[in-house]
């Protein structure tokens, strides 16, 4: 553990997909986040990530939007919607294309599942490199005639020509702030993961990694479960010469059963606290200290 000099400027973000209602685990990230850049006099910025055009939603932005100032938080800036930035996603894509470090991918799921031997990373199923293995005059011939495809990052090349990786790993809000320790990045063991989806010129590691380089954030605040995509993200700004921000990946909640939160299954949602009448500025303050709703807890590691 090295004790680093804290940064001159603290920016963090809070950076929801509008796929459903916040819930209690989103408004804790929030706070955290929040409060490492009030504490600082820094800046909180809030990013919608809206690319998955099928499951993102308008009145979920308005929903996002509605339960954050409900617990009491707000915003430096305009709201950055990644839907509006597809561009520079496109033009990140081509530079990497044309160094050589991408490949069109057409398989779909069903292909993906019925190769069987994918073995299974923290990001899902390792995709077993189908594609990588198609001669350009197959990949040409098939863009030719438009048979939709992803791009994928040809993995081993782009660590290959990245070097040995690595990130600086904060504590705070859960240790001192300044204090950091240097954690080695593996980006191979997630595959050759996708830059660039079917319907959208980006994924969720292109856009998130251009977008907190774009956004000057000094600190990164995310789930736990989002660790593997921090070694990605690191070997993409090598690979673009972005700056690095610092990553805190915090514990995720889960509920009596032990399952993580989700938008999906019901979990405890902002919305649904407020209609049972919730003292937003008490719920802030709990979760604040750790204190979660009955039957919701910090997963154990
Ligand atoms: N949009 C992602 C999510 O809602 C979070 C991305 C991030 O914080 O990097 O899970």
């Amino acid at each position: 553990m090295t004790e680093a000099a804290e940064p001159q400027h603290i920016v963090t973000r809070f950076a929801p997909s509008p796929t459903g209602r916040l819930h209690v685990g989103h408004g804790w990230s929030a706070l955290m986040a929040w409060d490492m850049a009030r504490a600082h006099g820094g800046v909180f910025r809030l990013r919608v990530e809206d690319i998955d055009g099928t499951r993102s939603r308008p009145e979920h932005v308005a929903g996002i939007v509605e339960d954050l100032q409900w617990l009491g938080l707000d915003w430096d800036g305009d709201i950055i919607f990644q839907s509006r930035r597809l561009g520079q996603y496109d033009a990140a894509l081509k530079r990497l294309k044309e160094m050589g470090l991408t490949y069109p991918c057409f398989c779909t799921r069903a292909d993906i599942a019925a190769s069987g031997s994918a073995p299974h990373g923290a990001e899902g199923p390792v995709y077993p490199g189908t594609c990588r293995r198609l001669s350009g005059e197959e990949r040409q011939g098939r863009i030719a005639a438009g048979e939709p495809h992803a791009w994928r990052i040809d993995m081993a090349r782009a660590t290959a020509q990245a070097g040995p990786l690595a990130w600086q790993a904060g504590t705070f809000p859960f240790g001192k702030p300044g204090e950091t320790s240097i954690v080695a990045a593996h980006p191979i063991t997630a595959g050759d993961v996708v830059l660039a989806r079917k319907d959208a010129p980006a994924s969720y590691h292109l856009s998130c990694t251009l977008d907190d380089a774009a956004m000057g954030v000094t600190h990164v605040l995310r789930g736990a479960d989002l660790r593997t995509a921090t070694d990605i993200h690191r070997l993409i700004q090598t690979l673009l010469a972005l700056p690095t921000p610092i990553y805190i990946h915090h514990p995720l909640l889960v509920d009596a059963e032990g399952r993580r939160l989700a938008k999906r299954s019901g979990s405890i949602a902002l919305a649904d606290l407020r209609a049972h009448g919730a003292d937003p500025a008490q719920l802030a303050a709990d979760l604040r200290a750790g204190r979660f709703p009955i039957g919701i807890s910090v997963a154990q590691a």
